[in-house]
């Protein structure tokens, strides 16, 4: 198979690379409309191989639309704990409701459709026409997008797309696109393995040593958060918080919290500032290791207390859960690791803080 890139590239080394180093990724090997779908909106923000034991248990879970559709919010969101961006998982569960609602359950084969339903953008819609329908579609992520720009010249994802779509051949068109797509994430990353690329006595970039410039990322830091967290406990029950509606870590459980500085707050400067909120004596019980964790653009570090109270009481978006239960809820990472640490080891720590 042989085709080039704008008039000079020849890929037949990219074919025979990619048949020799095409990992066995779940997805591949059984590429239906709805695998490649759940398999393209993990692999958003995560990579491959982080993303398999969540593919799998996912697959166990909710085999096809019908049961992802059928399923509760509590329990997809329980399903994708540990991923992370849970927009995610929430646009996934209202693409099944539409799919089983409006399409018979089948996730349509039309660029137009595809991009009406929630969480798919072009690059999503082309996978999925590209890999499970087998259309000639180009799939046109950050990856390929700099491969593209490395090998020829700089330009935007829009254009690397254009150029990709002249370039799939008539046969076998998802095999070119695959083979970009695993180039990209394998060997041309954001510090290219160019010693161990198939295309590299073709590369504009490589032959003028300008593989950094040609690709300049735009790397955002993250804002740092620093909270204090309390565990509330009152007769077996702990009280925890679900967010709601169109927050970041909307469905997700969560302890109470505040802001506080960048040391965390003594235990006792953290219960004094409580006591007048509540209507029960308080009492100190433990301070936790600090966690972190990140999300989106923040970078958040945790300072965990617990906190004995005589009575449960009311606190806004706030539940009482028994203990035990704990673990069958969804929680926001950094939270899943505080109660994760309280559970199964319970060091206090810090003692100063106390
Ligand atoms: S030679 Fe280097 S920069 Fe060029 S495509 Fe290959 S990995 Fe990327």
């Amino acid at each position: 198979m042989e085709q080039s890139l704008d008039g000079g590239v020849s890929l037949s080394a990219l074919f025979s690379w990619f048949a020799a180093t095409r990992r066995p990724l779940p997805w591949r090997e059984e590429p239906t409309a709805y695998r490649v779908l759940v398999s393209e909106i993990m692999l958003q923000q995560t990579q491959a191989a982080r993303v398999i034991p969540f593919f799998c248990r996912w697959m166990d879970l909710f085999p096809n639309p019908h049961c992802l559709a059928a399923a509760s919010e509590d329990t997809v969101i329980k399903a994708w704990e540990g991923l992370g961006y849970y927009s995610r998982a929430r646009a996934l569960h209202r693409i099944a409701q539409i799919i089983v609602a409006h399409h018979e359950g089948r996730i349509p084969n039309d660029q137009k459709a595809l991009i009406a339903l929630p969480g798919i953008g072009p690059y999503t819609a082309g996978a999925i026409r590209a890999f499970a329908f087998h259309e000639r579609a180009a799939a046109v992520d950050a990856n390929v997008s700099r491969v593209i720009t490395r090998l020829i010249h700089p330009m935007t994802r829009e254009a690397a797309a254009s150029i990709v779509e002249q370039l799939l051949p008539q046969e076998q068109p998802w095999t070119t696109m695959e083979a970009l797509i695993e180039l990209g994430a394998l060997v041309c990353k954001t510090t290219p393995l160019c010693s161990s690329c198939p295309l590299a006595d073709q590369c504009r970039a490589l032959a003028s040593k300008t593989q950094e410039i040609r690709y300049a990322k735009n790397v955002i830091p993250k804002t740092s958060l620093w909270r204090d967290v309390a565990i509330f406990l009152s007769q077996g029950t702990a009280l925890v918080t679900r967010r709601s509606g169109k927050q970041v870590m909307s469905g997700l459980y969560e302890f109470p919290y505040f802001d506080t500085t960048p040391q965390g707050s003594a235990a006792s400067t953290l219960i004094n500032a409580l006591q007048p909120r509540i209507p029960s004596q308080l009492s100190f019980i433990a301070s936790l290791c600090e966690t972190s964790h990140s999300f989106t653009r923040f970078h958040a570090t945790l300072y965990p207390t617990i906190i004995g109270v005589e009575e449960p009481f009311a606190w806004p978006d706030g539940k009482w859960i028994p203990i035990e239960m704990l673990r069958d809820l969804p929680f926001s990472s950094g939270h899943k690791r505080v109660l994760e640490a309280w559970l199964t080891t319970f060091l206090p720590c810090n003692a100063l803080r106390a």
